[in-house]
């Protein structure tokens, strides 16, 4: 089984991303052949960026993965931006992928907002990159955030269209989204995701800030105003936490609500900041170790780009001959 999933280097990485999607990376390494992962870079230009700040970011969000546990001798780990074969695959898939799928995607409607026509059109190539990111390795499972559900349909719709048109070449992937903690809430605000871009500073929790700083933000979180520590849609900031909780200890949020039953919201909030704080110290300690050995980052990511290579070029090579180019 192939593995692929992409993240951007835009924006400090939080809780969020951590939970939705690295975890599910780390695993990945044990269970693929190859686990392949890349700092889409090439994203990362579709909305206003410094060239300068982009290429440390980049670095930065290697080294975090690095941190978090991706072990660059056991997986494939790169930036999108030094294999080719990812634009290139963009272009081809854009003859399967319509206009008006792409309009239609509430990511690019969110990100545009009222200035639909004035946002660059890689904004709305976007996903179409995305795709050509996964099918270039022909991957299986792609792990994802709950947000990426769409884009990971679109990617299977642009594959089934491509084989349908110029014979069997590419698979259609199946999206990867945890049970538990596939979209982790803004502590402050707990009815959007935590973001760095949508969020609230506040309300986002990032993997490489200090622990006393998380506490603090956990013991500040908004709840509502009753006091039962249970899963229910009317409680969207405590349903949240106890689903945090239950990912850093690695059981059901049925478990939490059964420990923290009678608990007040203070000690629950305290609890589950202090727990996180535990949770993601090693990986804070160890980013900050490797985050500017910039020769060592830079020395597994060019590894990184020539396993990959190797990968996508034939892919990429079968795709040019099944379209006659
Ligand atoms: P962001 O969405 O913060 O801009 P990325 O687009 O790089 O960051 O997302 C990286 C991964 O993190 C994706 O798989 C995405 O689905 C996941 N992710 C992002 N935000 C959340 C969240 N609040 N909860 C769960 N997963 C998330």
């Amino acid at each position: 089984m192939v593995i692929f999933s992409g993240i951007q280097p835009t924006g400090r990485k939080h809780l969020g991303n951590y939970i939705g999607a690295i975890l599910n990376y780390v695993k990945g390494q044990d269970k693929a052949d190859p686990a392949i992962y890349c700092i889409v870079d090439l994203h990362g230009t579709t909305v206003q960026y410094d060239p300068a700040e982009l290429r440390q970011r980049t670095r930065e969000t290697a080294a975090l993965l690095v941190a978090a546990g991706l072990d660059p001798e056991r997986c494939v780990l790169f930036r999108q931006g030094d294999v080719q074969e990812h634009s290139e695959l963009c272009w081809l898939l854009s003859s399967v992928t319509s206009v008006g799928q792409l309009n239609r995607m509430h990511q690019f409607r969110d990100k545009a907002g009222a200035a639909r026509d004035r946002v660059s059109a890689g904004l709305l190539f976007y996903p179409v990159l995305m795709a050509a990111d996964v099918l270039a390795y022909r991957a299986n499972e792609v792990p994802v955030g709950e947000d990426q559900r769409e884009h990971i349909e679109l990617m299977r719709d642009a594959a089934e269209a491509f084989n349908k048109r110029f014979g069997e070449t590419l698979v259609v992937p199946e999206a990867n989204i945890p049970t538990v903690g596939a979209r982790v809430r803004d502590l402050k605000e707990p009815e959007r995701k935590m973001s760095t871009t949508g969020g609230t500073p506040q309300g986002t929790v990032y993997v490489d800030e200090e622990p006393e700083s998380i506490v603090k933000k956990f013991k500040k979180a908004v709840a509502d105003s009753g006091s039962e520590i249970v899963v229910r849609d009317d409680k969207p900031g405590i349903s949240n936490m106890i689903e945090i909780l239950a990912v850093v200890r690695d059981t059901t949020p049925a478990e939490i609500e059964r420990e923290f039953e009678g608990s007040g919201y203070g000690a629950f909030k305290t609890a589950v900041g202090e727990e996180v704080a535990a949770w993601l110290a090693p990986v804070r300690e160890k980013y900050l170790e490797i985050k500017d050995d910039t020769a060592y980052i830079e020395s597994f990511l060019e590894v990184g780009a020539s396993k990959a290579r190797a990968i996508a070029a034939p892919i990429v090579a079968d795709v040019r001959e099944a379209m006659g180019v």
